[in-house]
């Protein structure tokens, strides 16, 4: 393993000054940065580890709720406020992975965590992702898990979290601290597509920390539902999954927020699936004209054709889930 120093930060703006240092990382929960540590995919030189910074909470706030980056996983999903009024995050939450990794998982290093491409993972391959310029053996090789959407000639690995899927699909704000104070990056814009830099997955700069992500209130992110399809039924990550919220008045869709995992290059809002719903009274036909919507600049490759349809039917079935729960509230 390749050998690094561990210091703990105890306040936010000391481990901002640590971070600009070359070949630092942050270390929270550590779920995923140790076992790429481990694999030799990660190689800091020094690890700053955030646990003590006052990061934890998740709060009611005037425009919505806001989850501090170090809440885990547990805790925003057990939280009342985000099972009350943001079923969709709760359910991500509670179907991305065992109780202990939940237990463990923070927030802001669920939002940073990197594919699961195998190829990423094992150094016996090329990687333009590892090392940018190598080749993306993905592209003709074992293909089944990876992207049909924001796909590039560089890379086609998914992006793996399924917490960022329903935060897409809710129009949440990243709030980022780094040297020169703190900005907001709507979650949508956070991710990149991999084009031609694979190896760049966000809009996080040197020196920045991920301190929060905040939620506005709305009545499609009360109504609203998570469906992930994967190989098992639990401890799996997605092959599939659909993040929806309906806004319904008298059956007609006055509001839908639509958001897929397991398909796209990053956490995928599919824009042209909702304004196929707005207006419009729910019913197979429709639903089916709003799966059509989202999936039709999918690029299949060889092994994973069969996620375009898959994406449309758990669509239409999370959408038709939450539907009927609106039609009830
Ligand atoms: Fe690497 Fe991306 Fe290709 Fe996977 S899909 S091998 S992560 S470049």
């Amino acid at each position: 393993m390749h050998p690094f120093s561990y210091a703990q930060a105890d306040h936010i703006d000391g481990a901002i000054a640590s971070l600009g240092a070359s070949g630092t990382k942050v270390i929270a929960g550590g779920t995923n940065l140790i076992d790429l540590i481990r694999v030799g995919v990660e190689t800091p030189n020094q690890l700053i580890d955030i646990n003590q910074l006052p990061l934890a909470t998740v709060e009611e706030t005037a425009q919505g709720v806001r989850i501090n980056a170090l809440a885990r996983m547990s805790a925003v999903a057990d939280a009342a406020i985000i099972r009350d009024r943001y079923p969709v995050i709760a359910q991500a939450l509670l179907n991305s992975a065992s109780p202990q990794l939940r237990n463990m998982a923070s927030i802001g290093g669920n939002l940073m965590q990197r594919t699961r491409c195998s190829y990423f993972r094992d150094q016996a391959f090329p990687c333009n992702k590892r090392e940018p310029g190598t080749g993306c053996p993905a592209i003709e090789g074992e293909n089944r898990i990876h992207a049909i959407l924001g796909t590039s000639r560089q890379c086609i690995a998914t992006h793996p979290s399924d917490l960022a899927v329903a935060l897409v699909a809710l129009d949440a704000i990243v709030q980022l601290r780094g040297p020169d104070g703190e900005r907001s990056v709507p979650i949508a814009n956070f991710h990149l597509l991999p084009g031609d830099t694979p190896e760049q997955e966000t809009v996080l700069q040197p020196g920045e920390l991920i301190v929060a992500v905040e939620v506005p209130a709305s009545h499609t992110a009360a109504r609203s539902h998570y469906l992930k399809v994967r190989d098992r039924a639990s401890y799996e990550f997605a092959l599939v999954s659909a993040a929806v919220g309906l806004e319904l008045n008298q059956g007609i869709v006055r509001s839908a927020r639509i958001a897929l995992g397991g398909v796209g290059t990053k956490p995928w809002r599919a824009h042209q699936a909702e304004t196929v719903l707005q207006g419009q009274s729910i019913n197979d036909e429709i639903l089916t004209a709003a799966a059509e919507a989202a999936l039709q600049r999918a690029l299949p490759r060889q092994h994973n054709a069969f996620k375009v349809e898959l994406a449309k039917r758990t669509l239409v079935r999370a959408l038709s889930t939450v539907a009927q729960t609106g039609e009830r509230a």
